[in-house]
């Protein structure tokens, strides 16, 4: 076990775990989600596209939203658009309000330092626009005070005085303004036809960059997912094995599928209404404050109870999602488990029992599903409930403004609600933000346990720079120096280069993280080139364990492992790991082609049959192929070589599946070969074909073979009786039988099985 091993806990706990570890702190937020946004970076061109199309749609959405303001003037007081636009800019510009209420001008409000209030004008007065004040006259009096052509204005008040009236320039605004609001014609109906035209070409090009937002936003996130996906891929392959003793790889897919997904949501979520909400809603937000400040800041002091309830779901979002994904990864590992061994399920006649057990978890699961849709489904209504309780308490304040006060119009009211609702509905879609921001983030830390677990180091290790290669001499002075205690991180790390003299185990004591004793005590063992050992013992004397450290999936705790004196610690991963070969009990198979198989792990794999390497290979595959006798039975499927194996190659005998691994550890031609001899599902002529393919094995490679049946013990240089993981015999057959007990035992409890018929 490695020092990084043992710092680890399993990782189903682990996800449980930050909580208590880290302290409450760091539960809360969304600091992972934010974390995982780094892997957005290479997609910044498209987010930023996104961005600008967010806010091309929000500019639209408000200026479609002041375009209500004329409409509803033309349709609540019958004036034409232009007259509207007249008086607005009038008032501005002389700086006083003229009353809604009637046909003439009544001056209601007036700033203290505006052009009016300066040329000696009161509230209450009344501006006389002609001698009989009719509406076309009022209208004429406006639009001669609004032309951005005159510069002062005499006007009469009905009492008799006159008074002469300087006029500021317009703005720039207010010109461009009032020559757009001019062009509208003067029927109502047209006028109310012009400006919905108007709103509906805002509308189509909203849409337009909205299809954009939307469409880039979501490619960015799938795109980034598949990177994080393929990320954590690489590293759950590189993780020490140990990890996947702790916490089983169900958990690992999971993280990989659903956890991903997740983040993909919320990926999707920021970028999309995150980014594009708090826009829309900045800019009806300024709108309604240049409409009416008061009234709007009036709104503004309720904004803090809404976050803290929408805070306050966020929080019980997060534990709820927590727990839901916690209770699916053990429903993933659950079906995995059983459908692998749906032989033993059905044999054992246990479809009862797995049936109560699946329930059992998705009974779990539907309660943290149907928790977490409570917690959504409440935030929504329960939002809505006090934004409406919030409009009823503005409405009566903007009453009191309105009638009594006369600081807002009855249309300025109306826009300023619109804006509002806007933003209400801005906020509401937000409060489900942060429930999605939530959900991704509880993925995010699961992503990231994976993504921060220390990895197996291949090559050099951080700092330094490149493969070395030693001389003999050199590699004697490394293999002696790297002494087992010094620190995995400061060891120098060489490229090992092809065996040539011997294997050694020295004083090896290797347990298991979290066992109670060791499972291989104080072993010491020196195998020459191409010499082979055969190791027997009981079930769980340690023998597969003993093989595990000399590939490195584990480290020894004490001793060390030596090949041509190197300390394997001391060598590269990958240069240890091309060295030996494996052929495992359980024959794995990957999903690919009968080829594929064979050429698994081979340098050259990935080469097309067509080029002349390929070729090349192919004879290889076959030559090996024959060695290990799987030629005849591959040449009897329908494609032959090319037959395509299904996932764990469930279409070929276990027999054959064994021959194929020795195919593909015969085409690697490593040094070194580590065997686990297959105890069953081998039927007797594929044991014999085995037999002689591994016979043939033995003697060219320097060889471990865990054996069980009794011709391969018998053709071993040597025999190894392991017993609680300490080495009980070594020798040949009869010597072994003469002097070691276990071995005796072995043999007459035919533990070791007869050679095959
Ligand atoms: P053998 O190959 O001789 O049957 P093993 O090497 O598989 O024996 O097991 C040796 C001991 O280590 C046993 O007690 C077994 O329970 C324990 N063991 C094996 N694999 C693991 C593991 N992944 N995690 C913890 N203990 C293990």
């Amino acid at each position: 076990m490695s020092l990084d091993d043992r710092r680890l806990p399993p990782l189903s706990d682990r996800s449980q775990a930050p909580a208590r570890e880290k302290g409450r702190k760091k539960e809360k937020g969304t600091a992972h989600f934010w974390r995982a946004c780094r892997f957005l970076a290479p997609y910044r061109g498209m987010v930023a596209v996104s961005i600008i199309c967010a806010i091309f749609v929000s500019i639209t959405n408000t200026a479609g939203l002041s375009t209500m303001l004329p409409i509803m003037r033309v349709l609540v007081k019958g004036d034409t658009i232009g007259a509207w636009a007249n008086r607005e800019v009038a008032q501005r510009r002389l700086g006083l309000k003229f009353s809604d209420e009637t046909k003439d001008l009544v001056v209601v409000k007036l700033n203290a330092d505006g052009p009016a209030a300066k040329a000696g004008l009161h509230e209450q007065d009344v501006v006389f626009a002609g001698p009989d004040n009719s509406h076309a006259a009022v209208t004429g009096l406006l639009r001669q005070l609004s032309s951005p052509h005159r510069t002062s204005q005499i006007l009469h008040i009905r009492d008799g005085a006159a008074v002469t009236l300087p006029l500021p320039p317009l703005t720039p605004a207010l010109t461009v303004g009032r020559r757009i609001a001019g062009a509208f014609s003067t029927h109502p109906v047209w006028a109310i036809g012009e400006a919905f035209g108007v709103i509906a070409t805002l509308a189509v090009l909203a849409n337009i960059a909205k299809f954009f937002q939307e469409y880039l936003c979501d490619k960015a996130a799938v795109l980034t997912v598949n990177d994080v996906r393929r990320r954590l891929y690489d590293r759950v392959l590189h993780i020490p094995l140990s990890h996947f003793n702790l916490s089983g790889t169900s958990d690992v897919t999971s993280r990989l599928t659903q956890d991903a997904q997740g983040l993909a949501e919320g990926f999707k979520t920021v970028l999309g209404q995150t980014i594009q909400e708090p826009i829309k809603a900045a800019m009806a937000f300024g709108l309604a404050i240049f409409i009416s400040w008061k009234l709007t800041l009036f709104i503004v002091l309720f904004a803090p109870l809404l976050i803290a309830i929408i805070k306050k779901f966020g929080k019980k979002m997060r534990r709820a999602s927590k727990k839901a994904l916690i209770s699916s990864a053990s429903m993933l590992g659950q079906i995995e488990g059983s459908l692998i061994g749906i032989r033993v399920v059905k044999g054992a006649n246990a479809e009862r029992f797995e049936r109560r057990r699946y329930r059992r978890i998705m009974d779990k699961l539907v309660g943290e599903q149907l928790r977490m849709s409570r917690i959504d489904s409440f935030s929504e209504p329960t939002v809505e409930t006090l934004t409406l309780f919030v409009v009823g308490i503005v409405i009566l304040f903007a009453s009191y403004m309105v009638l009594i006060a006369h600081s807002l119009e009855v249309t300025s009211f109306f826009l300023v609600m619109a804006c509002l609702a806007s933003i209400g509905d801005s906020l509401r879609r937000v409060s489900k933000v942060n429930n999605v921001l939530q959900k991704a983030n509880a993925a995010a830390i699961r992503i990231f346990e994976v993504m921060d677990l220390p990895i197996e180091k291949k090559g050099w290790h951080a700092g330094s720079s490149g493969h070395r290669s030693l001389s003999p001499g050199a590699i004697e002075a490394a293999g002696s120096n790297g002494g087992s205690t010094a620190p995995e991180n400061h060891r120098p790390r060489i490229k090992l280069p092809p065996l040539t003299r011997e294997v050694r185990f020295e004083n090896v004591t290797f347990a298991y993280p979290g066992a109670n004793s060791p499972a291989v005590i104080d072993v010491s063992l020196s195998v020459p080139k191409k010499k082979c050992v055969a190791v027997v013992g009981r079930n769980g004397s340690g023998k597969t364990t003993l093989l595990a450290l000399l590939p490195r999936f584990y480290d020894p705790q004490a001793g060390r492992i030596l090949i041509d004196g190197v300390d394997i610690r001391d060598c590269t991963l990958r240069s240890l790991r091309d060295q030996v070969s494996l052929v495992t009990q359980d024959s794995v198979i990957f999903p690919g082609t009968v080829a594929e198989n064979i050429a698994y792990g081979h340098p050259l794999a990935w080469t097309s049959l067509e080029s002349n390497a390929g070729k090349t290979l192919r004879g290889q595959i076959e030559d090996a192929a024959k060695k290990a006798f799987a030629h005849d039975f591959i040449m009897e499927k329908p494609s032959g070589y090319d037959t395509l194996l299904g996932g764990l190659g469930a279409q070929l005998s276990g027999g054959q599946k064994q021959r194929i691994c020795i195919a593909r550890a015969i085409l690697r031609k490593t040094p070194i070969l580590v065997l686990d001899e297959a105890t069953s599902q081998v039927d007797a002529e594929s044991e014999a074909l085995i037999q002689k393919a591994i016979d043939s094995l033995m003697h060219e490679r320097t060889t471990f073979v865990i054996a069980h049946r009794f011709s391969t013990i018998l053709s071993a240089d040597e025999i190894i009786v392991m017993d609680r993981g300490r080495i009980v015999g070594q020798g040949r057959h009869e010597e072994l039988l003469r002097t070691c007990e276990t071995y005796q035992q072995l043999y007459e409890r035919q533990l070791i099985a007869a050679p095959a018929a």
